[in-house]
């Protein structure tokens, strides 16, 4: 069957993976969760002058309604199982932003109590340079989030138990 109408401007086509990709990037709901001095300026980047609400980011208080976990601060050994908890509480897909020195590497603390990394423990999709990064980093970051999550395939397939997503970034 032909199309004999102009479609016009009420019509578009396009793939189911770029419209899950698409909503999924734009709905990312960080964990209320903050560890040291890094989530001060993640709580900032929340606040009314940079405004993540604009983004679909929403910060939620429960795990279960989390798709995105944020570490932002210094991860201690004696944490670190809270940490794994919380993720693991987390439905899929799910991501992950290091931010600031401390959680991608341990930053200054290099000591006996301190985690050297977060990607020791869990699978970190973004990383975010700085003590502490500024409240634009983390928004740079979460752009980033947003390309790779777009640059996915099979979204939909591994949604309903048919193979994994593919990642392409
Ligand atoms: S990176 Fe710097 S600002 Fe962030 S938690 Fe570590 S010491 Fe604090």
């Amino acid at each position: 069957m032909g199309v004999d109408q102009p479609l016009g401007s009420n019509f578009i086509t396009t793939s189911l993976d770029k419209v899950v990709n698409w909503s999924r990037s734009r709905s990312l709901w960080p964990m209320t969760f903050g560890l040291a001095c890094c989530a001060i300026e993640m709580m900032a980047a929340g606040a009314a002058r940079h405004d993540l609400d604009r983004f679909g980011i929403l910060f939620r208080a429960s795990p279960r309604q989390a798709d995105l976990i944020i570490i932002a601060g210094t991860v201690t050994k004696k944490m670190l199982p809270v940490i794994q908890t919380i993720y693991e509480q987390m439905p899929e897909p799910k991501y992950v932003i290091a931010m600031g020195a401390c959680a991608c590497s341990g930053g200054i603390f290099d000591t006996y109590s301190t985690v050297q990394g977060i990607d020791e423990a869990l699978p970190v999709d973004v990383y975010i340079p700085g003590c502490p990064p500024r409240p634009e980093g983390l928004l740079y970051g979460l752009l980033k989030l947003q390309e790779k999550i777009m640059a996915e395939r099979n979204t939909f397939g591994a949604a309903i138990g048919l193979g994994e997503v593919v990642s392409e970034a």
